[in-house]
C-alpha cells in the first residue's frame, strides 16, 4: 500500500471540536494558503460548520487520490515547563477526537495523535489516544514548546516504546508554527528516545528551507547510520533547497533505507524548481496534477525516490487491524 504518513489538518473550534486556531495564525498566509488548496476562502471560517466542511474536502481529495493511507495530523497545544497550557504562545491545535473520529469513519485516513510530553495526563491521554487507533505521535518541539532530550519525557517514551507506537518530529528549522527557539528542533535532541526503544522518524530528516539556516541534514545522517530505529520523512521536499539532497540519500542504499514518504499537505510541491532532479516533462507533468496528495507523490516517484519508501509506513507505524485490509473488499466470485 502506499503511505503519506505526514499531513496537516487545521480548524477553528466549530461543533464542539477541540481545535483551535490563534487570531495571529488565522490571518496568517500559511493558513490562508491550507484554506486554498481545499477551494474555500478565509469567510469559511465564520461558517457554523466550519471544520466539518473543511475536514469533509480534505477526505474528498485523499479519496480522490491514488494513495491507500493517508495519516492526517492531530496538534497539541504548546505547554510551559510546568505542564500548564501555554494559551499566549499556542498557534493552533487540531483535536485528537476530531482527527481520531475522522480516520474511524473514513478507511484511507489513519489518526496521528499529538500529545505534549509535560501535560500532566500525558501518559493516560496516550493510552486512551493508542485505544482509539493512534498509529503515531507527532510532535513539533519548536513550535509546543517540548525539549525532547529532557528526562521529563523518558516515561511518555517508555510507553510508546511498549506498545510500538513511533514518534513523528519535526526536525531542522520550522517556519510556519515557530513559536519557541528552532534548536528545541535538533535532531540530538532524539537520542535518549531511541536509545529508550522508540521508532523516531524526523520529519525533514532535518533538513533546512532558506540558504540561510542552520541544517540538521548531516546529524540526521550520522544518527540514522548509528541508531537503527531513526527513520526520516521527505516532507516538503518538492523544492529547490531540499530536492537537491536526494543526491546524498541515493548514493547511500543505507540511508535510502530509512527514508519515508510524506506530502507535509498543504505544502505545495514546486516541480519547476526540481529541475536536475526531475526532467523537464516530468516537471510540467507534475505542475498539471490537480490533487494535491498525488501531486506531492509524483513528485518524489519522478525524482527516483525508490517504491519502497512509499510503502515504509506499513513497517513503522502502529496500524490498527482495519486500516491493513483493502480499501474495498475485493468481490468474491463463486
Ligand atoms: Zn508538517
Amino acid at each position: 500500500m502506499i503511505w503519506d504518513l505526514h499531513a496537516h489538518l487545521a480548524g477553528v473550534g466549530t461543533q464542539g471540536s477541540g481545535n483551535q486556531l490563534s487570531p495571529r495564525f488565522r490571518r496568517s498566509f500559511a493558513f490562508r494558503h491550507f484554506l486554498r488548496r481545499l477551494g474555500l476562502t478565509p469567510q469559511i471560517v465564520d461558517a457554523p460548520d466550519c471544520d466539518a466542511q473543511i475536514a469533509h474536502l480534505i477526505v474528498a481529495q485523499i479519496n480522490a487520490s491514488s494513495l491507500d493511507r493517508v495519516v492526517l495530523l492531530a496538534f497539541d497545544a504548546a505547554y510551559h515547563e510546568d505542564g500548564t497550557r501555554d494559551g499566549d504562545r499556542t498557534l493552533m491545535v487540531t483535536d485528537n477526537d476530531f482527527v481520531a473520529d475522522l480516520a474511524a469513519a473514513n478507511s484511507k485516513v489513519c489518526f496521528g495523535a499529538s500529545i505534549h510530553p509535560a501535560r500532566p495526563d500525558a501518559l493516560p491521554e496516550l493510552e486512551r489516544l493508542i485505544a482509539k487507533g493512534a498509529c503515531l505521535v507527532k510532535w513539533l518541539p519548536g513550535a509546543q514548546n517540548i525539549q525532547p532530550d529532557h528526562p521529563r519525557c523518558f516515561p511518555f517514551y517508555e510507553m510508546l516504546a511498549k506498545h510500538r507506537v513511533p514518534l513523528l518530529s519535526h526536525t531542522g528549522p520550522e517556519h510556519t508554527l515557530k513559536a519557541f527557539p528552532d534548536s528545541l528542533n535538533d535532531p540530538q535532541r532524539l537520542v535518549p528516545a531511541l536509545e529508550l526503544g522508540v521508532t523516531v522518524i524526523a520529519a525533514h530528516c532535518g533538513a533546512n528551507l532558506y540558504l540561510h539556516e542552520t541544517s540538521h541534514f548531516a546529524a540526521w545522517q550520522r544518527l540514522a547510520l548509528r541508531h537503527p530505529n531513526l527513520y526520516g520523512d521527505l516532507s516538503a521536499f518538492g523544492v529547490i533547497t531540499r530536492i537537491w539532497r536526494l543526491r546524498s540519500l541515493h548514493q547511500s542504499p543505507q540511508l535510502m533505507a530509512k527514508c519515508v514518504h510524506g506530502s507535509d499537505f498543504p505544502v505545495t510541491p514546486l516541480p519547476l524548481s526540481c529541475l536536475g532532479a526531475i526532467g523537464l516533462g516530468a516537471a510540467l507533468r507534475v505542475r498539471r496534477i490537480g490533487n494535491p496528495f498525488d501531486q506531492s507523490l509524483e513528485l518524489m516517484r519522478s525524482a527516483g525516490l525508490p517504491a519502497d519508501a512509499f510503502t515504509r509506513a506499513e513497517q513503522l507505524l502502529r496500524i490498527p487491524e482495519g486500516k491493513l485490509l483493502p480499501a474495498v473488499a475485493p468481490a468474491i466470485l463463486s
